[in-house]
């Protein structure tokens, strides 16, 4: 089966991760503080600060901001799970809002018409790693005095009108899960400019403690005080270290997750039932993911019926996303309910994700979109 997304691990990567296992740190050592720096880099941020995952960057984010009860955070439908669940686990209330037609990017006029007087954040989600219209989202959050943050865990490598995803909002989450543009097996990142917000985070992710062990050992100091409530959300330095290994790497893996994209494009240019999403001038896509939408109303049949077939033939279809407001405990604990983002809905019946990841082979591409061709013509 060729899968929808896969890590690529080489031995400069296993060299890395084995030395750390033979040095004294194996967490909050200077592994960490190594892949930091790297990593703000490459966003172009004055900070960045590891965590244990993408969730762990998305609730360090929200607890920075110090959302909490009667807080309004504006997501889009379409996303991944945690882009909300962060909200919920600051008490905050998560407010679902619709996606644009043909990127499935947040929709910014939809956004404003959702903002109240209790909305406090807006989290921008780079869906399958093209960046959202910044510019148009930064100049409402200005207007209605808000927060605004991006989910760019699909989005490391990506840019918007030439300047790097990470440095476009107040505060960037980013995931270094397998499928994840790079990855340290688990772990994430948080990049912003503000010092302030960075020491909160860096707090947050300690159990609240203002001090880490290896401060406390180079003062000889035993004494620490925990000020506010927070996590263990650490990332060890076995994982920063392969997350290093592998940022290094993140240019060749972004240029050839390009490549393969623009084979696909050309493939399905002008097809009649496989629509690739948009994809904006003013930006380049990560790629994380390769969503296609089906124009179904010229099919004798379903997504569902295309994507088990293409399984049956050992392609990985998948699908990208159950629009977050249509899972069982949304409706039952937060009163979502389906007809709230009819594009995001109707965008789920439609969305394909073809597979995609550094090591697969122009042969693979090319069996991809024969494949799909010859079942959408089959089905016409
Ligand atoms: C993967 C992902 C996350 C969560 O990251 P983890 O590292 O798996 O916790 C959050 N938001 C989006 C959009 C994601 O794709």
């Amino acid at each position: 089966m060729l899968p929808y997304g896969k890590q690529c691990v080489d031995e400069e990567d296993i060299a890395a991760v084995v030395e750390v296992l033979r040095s004294d740190y194996l967490t909050t050592g200077p592994a960490v503080d190594l892949f930091e720096e790297a990593f703000a880099a490459v966003a172009g941020t004055r900070h960045a600060v590891a965590v244990a995952n993408g969730t762990a960057a998305l609730h360090a984010i929200m607890a920075a901001l110090e959302i909490g009860p009667g807080d309004e955070v504006i997501v889009p439908a379409m996303t991944f799970a945690a882009s909300a669940n962060c909200v919920l686990y600051q008490g905050g209330t998560p407010v679902f809002v619709d996606v644009e037609p043909d990127t499935l990017l947040l929709d910014a006029a939809a956004a404003e018409a959702a903002i109240t007087p209790r909305t406090k954040a807006i989290v921008a989600v780079d869906y399958a790693g093209q960046p959202c219209d910044y510019d148009a989202l930064h100049a409402l959050a200005t207007r209605h005095n808000l927060a605004l943050i991006a989910d760019a865990c699909h989005a490391l490598g990506a840019t918007y009108k030439g300047r790097p995803v990470g440095s476009l909002a107040l505060m960037s989450a980013f995931s270094l899960h397998p499928v994840k543009p790079i990855t340290s097996g688990e772990g994430g990142v948080i990049t912003t400019d503000d010092a302030g917000l960075a020491r909160r985070l860096r707090i947050f992710r300690n159990h609240g403690i203002t001090t880490d062990h290896r401060q406390r050992e180079q003062r000889g100091a035993h004494y620490y005080e925990m000020c506010t409530l927070g996590y263990n959300y650490r990332l060890s330095d076995i994982h920063a270290a392969l997350g290093r290994a592998q940022l290094t790497k993140l240019a060749d893996f972004t240029s050839r997750r390009q490549a393969i994209a623009a084979h696909y494009n050309k493939a399905f240019a002008k097809h009649p039932i496989v629509q690739p999403l948009t994809m904006r001038p003013d930006r380049t896509c990560s790629y994380h993911l390769y969503m296609v939408q089906l124009q179904t109303e010229h099919l004798q049949t379903n997504r569902n019926t295309i994507f088990n077939a293409l399984r049956q033939q050992g392609i990985g279809a998948n699908v990208h996303y159950i629009p977050v407001h249509l899972h069982p405990y949304y409706r039952n604990h937060q009163n979502t309910r389906p007809g709230q983002c009819p594009i995001a809905e109707a965008a789920y019946q439609r969305l394909l994700t073809l597979p995609l990841f550094p090591t697969m082979s122009d042969i693979n591409a090319d069996n991809v979109t024969h494949t799909l061709k010859k079942l959408t013509g089959s089905y016409r």
